[in-house]
């Protein structure tokens, strides 16, 4: 059994204190019945619905997944491209969805759940979830360029918080590197941007981890669900 509020927030309806505020105002049901009672506890056999909309109450499922490339990681595409749903075919029935995204061609960790709540928080700036990327560019940054990443650079739509990067290996006769670029958000296409606004576009892509979480074993299209003491540091 769980309070009716945290059911709320971890189904994504809303914040904890904005579920507490949509419950006392009448707009939750429990198997028919308005409540208004913040301490009520609920299980997954009850039906709870919020403004006339039922929720989905599952229990919370956590998957950490190897993004191969050429998979769109949204839960479905109007292209009808695959998608990373499609990897975890009929074995995951609760409607899990990625937390933030990875691009289409870019593969690595990406974390999915139904926990809504820890999803928005995971998600949020405030939290600076660390997250490490390797990058194959054009040509070889210097450290004069690299500095400026590392000092918070101006991309075309925003300004990107200081980041560590660094060159692991160059290959002077295809004027290619390898770069290792951690940072604690998640705009769109941050670590492309930055590096091309360096002057060195990236050809490929890989997000190495999430927070503490690392691929490990898996393979690509791989994915495994997270062990309970995972999810516990994670929350
Ligand atoms: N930054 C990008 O540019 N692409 C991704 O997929 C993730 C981070």
């Amino acid at each position: 059994m769980e309070r009716l509020q945290k059911v709320l927030a971890h189904a994504g309806v809303a914040s904890r204190r904005k579920s507490e505020s949509m419950i006392t105002t009448g707009r939750v049901r429990v198997n028919g019945q308005v409540v208004t009672e913040l301490g009520t506890k609920v299980s997954v056999n009850d039906q709870i619905v919020v403004d006339g909309v039922p929720i989905a109450n599952e229990a919370p499922v956590y998957i950490l997944m190897y993004k191969p490339k050429s998979i769109i990681s949204t839960v479905s595409d109007e292209k009808h491209r695959a998608t990373v749903m499609d990897l975890l075919e009929d074995e995951v029935n609760e409607r899990v969805y990625p937390v933030g995204r990875l691009d289409y061609d870019t593969t690595g960790v990406l974390l999915l759940t139904n926990d809504g709540e820890l999803a928005n928080r995971l998600t949020h700036p405030k939290y600076e979830i660390e997250k490490n990327y390797v990058a194959k560019v054009e040509g070889i940054p210097t450290n004069d360029e690299l500095e400026t990443i590392r000092h918070g650079i101006q991309v075309d739509t925003f300004k990107a918080a200081p980041a560590r990067v660094k060159v692991t290996s160059a290959d002077r006769a295809k004027k290619t590197a390898i770069v290792s670029m951690t940072i604690h958000e998640g705009k769109n296409h941050q670590v492309k941007k930055m590096l091309q606004t360096i002057g060195h576009p990236v050809e490929k892509l890989k997000r190495e981890s999430y927070s503490f979480l690392q691929l490990g074993g898996l393979r690509p299209g791989e994915w495994r669900r997270l062990k309970p003491e995972e999810v516990k540091q994670l929350k």
